[in-house]
């Protein structure tokens, strides 16, 4: 073993060392080492929740819009 490595985290799930700044993992690269691990873990992923949530801002510019 050289130095530690400050990068390198243990994976919650399946306990492999692991460099975080690797992980597929957009949101939770500091907890699993892949998005499979994340998903087995938490059962879904971060990304997919997110890509779920469809966001419309209320603005009266678009009221209006609506409105017409
Ligand atoms: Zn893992």
């Amino acid at each position: 073993m050289t130095a530690r490595n400050v990068h390198i985290r243990e994976c919650r799930r399946c306990g492999l060392p692991y460099d975080w700044r690797r992980s597929p993992s957009a949101y939770l690269k500091m907890t699993y080492c892949s998005t499979l691990c994340e998903r087995a873990d938490l059962g879904f992923t971060v990304e997919a929740l997110l890509r779920d949530v469809h966001f419309v801002p209320r603005t009266p510019g678009l009221s209006t819009l609506l409105a017409a």
